[in-house]
């Protein structure tokens, strides 16, 4: 599963974050997700308090907040957010655009004793 590799990699930042500021339990944390990428966010939190056993991030609550998808239309300049499973430009229906947000995976801030 693809969720558990990822989950392994977050709570490795998790504990060398924890490490770095001498945390003692941390009690949530918030993390971001692009809604590009194929994580689940049930799965993160399912899988998270697994590794997370036995560490200071045991029973860890996750805020998963979702980041919609932007482009940078080539053809008509436009910049901003792509409709939920359209993929076309919402400003001239074009298909030349670059993502530019929707692909993030990343720890945003932590909750801790
Ligand atoms: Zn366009």
């Amino acid at each position: 599963m693809h969720e558990l590799a990822v989950t392994k990699g977050l709570l490795k930042i998790c504990l060398e974050e924890g490490e770095k500021h001498k945390i003692e339990k941390i009690n949530k944390i918030n993390i971001k997700v692009g809604e590009l990428t194929d994580l689940v966010p049930d799965c993160i939190s399912y899988y998270f308090n697994i590794v997370a056993r036995g560490t200071i991030a045991e029973n860890t609550e996750i805020n998963v907040e979702k980041i919609p998808v932007e482009i940078e239309c080539n053809e008509c300049g436009y910049k901003g957010i792509m409709g939920k499973n359209d993929y076309k430009c919402p400003k001239c229906k074009g298909l030349q655009y670059e993502i530019t947000k929707g692909r993030e995976f990343y720890l945003d801030t932590m909750e801790v004793d």
